[in-house]
């Protein structure tokens, strides 16, 4: 069968440019591909003509021997190398692999588009704010997209355009040794375009710094290290690319008065010495208010009274906790003489009354004599 000429099979004339001949090929490649034409056994062929024919027409010493001699001066530029039983498998990294998916995120032709970072932001809170739920007011410093270019990085009235390292592709392949490393672009960084006439605002960036003022909505029962997600207030995207996400996260300061723990709160709740021995009512604070909390006689210092709902409603199940008060005793200090005189007096009763008055007293010197006298 006699071979075909090369230009007819692309379908170029003998002074088309090396662009239209790529672009030729790969339309012709994209129609007869074998995996597009798997009932079609003559596409096979023609692409593997198309193939052929690229191969020389792309190399301009290959091309020069074929305009001179035929066939036969193609081959012979090639060192008598035959075209086709190479398979397919070199097609693909060279214009083609941004087509058929062996080039990740690169579109045919087309930039790259890289997403926007994502950005956290630490939310101070005071303990009722968590509770209560707030909108809270916040200042990101971001890179937002250029308002003077849209965010394409070229003065207005100029595009970028596309790069003439890479052809748009982002990537080029490097000789090294026998091997062929594909590697970013050098020339555009990957992006596949370049900018000519660079936007004076951002300076080709396509980005500016800026600080964002946001409103954030706080549930009420958030927690320390609660994360909120704004979605799409990060940093801008690059060519066009989504922007990313804001993660607010919640830091709760420490209250004077409440610890938390989840669901529940405790406190402490100083009591004087009397109140906790004649018993009495005690005014509590909780984050709805003040309670009276009625304390027995006899109430020992440590003990934990538990308020039920009195806790916090927390923001994933809605479940109200707990509000537990300890008890401390506290020891009158200060005193003046007729003070310390009556304590005395007190004191000297109390004792002439036994252990009954001070049952954990009793108890823990009787400890304390049977340890001694084991050791002795
Ligand atoms: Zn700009
Ligand atoms: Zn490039």
């Amino acid at each position: 069968m006699a071979k075909r000429d090369y230009y007819e099979i692309l379908g170029v004339g003998k002074d088309a440019s090396g662009d239209e001949i790529k672009k030729s090929y790969r339309r012709l490649a994209m129609k007869h591909h074998p995996d597009r034409n798997k009932d079609d056994a003559s596409a096979e062929e023609k692409f593997k003509e198309a193939k052929e024919a690229y191969e020389v027409l792309k190399d301009g010493d290959k091309r020069a021997g074929y305009n001179r001699y035929g066939h036969a001066g193609a081959s012979g530029a090639a060192g008598g190398g035959g075209f086709g039983a190479e398979g397919f498998g070199d097609v693909f990294g060279d214009v083609f692999g941004d087509i058929f998916g062996g080039g990740g995120g690169r579109r045919g032709g087309a930039s790259q588009v890289f997403r926007g970072a994502d950005l956290g932001y630490e939310l101070q809170l005071d303990l009722e704010r968590a509770v209560g739920g707030d909108t809270a007011t916040i200042d990101v410093p971001t890179q937002v997209s250029c308002e003077g270019c849209r965010g394409s990085g070229a003065e207005k009235g100029s595009e970028p355009v596309q790069c003439t390292t890479c052809g748009g592709v982002g990537q080029v392949r490097m000789q090294q040794g026998f091997f062929s490393i594909q590697q970013a672009c050098p020339t555009c960084k990957g992006a596949g375009t370049v900018i000519a006439d660079p936007c004076k605002s951002c300076h080709g960036r396509g980005r500016v710094s800026k600080t964002k003022t946001l409103s954030v909505k706080v549930p009420a029962g958030v927690d320390q290290g609660d994360r909120i997600r704004l979605s799409g207030e990060g940093e801008a995207g690059r060519n066009g690319g989504p922007a990313g996400d804001l993660y607010v996260e919640i830091r709760v300061e420490p209250h004077k008065i409440f610890e938390r723990d989840g669901a529940d709160l405790s406190c402490e709740v100083p009591i004087s010495f009397a109140t906790a021995t004649l018993g009495g009512d005690v005014e509590l604070p909780t984050l709805s208010g003040h309670v009276s909390l009625k304390v027995p006689a006899g109430t020992q210092s440590g003990k934990i009274f538990r308020l039920r709902g009195k806790g916090v409603t927390t923001v994933r199940d809605h479940g109200t906790g707990d509000l537990f008060a300890r008890v401390a005793v506290e020891t009158p200090v200060d005193l003046t003489e007729d003070q310390e005189s009556l304590l005395q007096n007190f004191e000297d009763s109390v004792n002439a009354g036994g252990d009954r008055h001070n049952p954990r007293a009793g108890g823990w010197l009787d400890t304390v004599k049977r340890f001694f006298d084991k050791i002795n």
